[in-house]
């Protein structure tokens, strides 16, 4: 399985949309837990990193140069 890269700024899809019908979400803290706000509604929300990577879709857009991670 591919080990997925988000950081703090990025832009996420997650497996499920939010209800408000925006499935776009940026990752606003990093730590133990992960705050991420919807885009659509400026709703946040905090969940525990492990629940955040399960519910992880996809990277819409990174913040971070993709050259400079490595
Ligand atoms: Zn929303």
């Amino acid at each position: 399985m591919q080990m997925k890269q988000f950081g703090l700024g990025d832009i996420v899809e997650m497996k499920k949309a939010h209800p408000c019908g925006t499935n776009a979400w940026k990752i606003i803290r990093m730590g133990a837990d992960i705050r991420m706000k919807c885009t659509g509604c400026e709703h946040s929300v905090l969940l525990p990193r492990s629940r955040f990577e399960k519910r992880l879709k996809r990277i819409l857009a990174s913040a971070n140069e993709p050259d400079a991670m490595e």
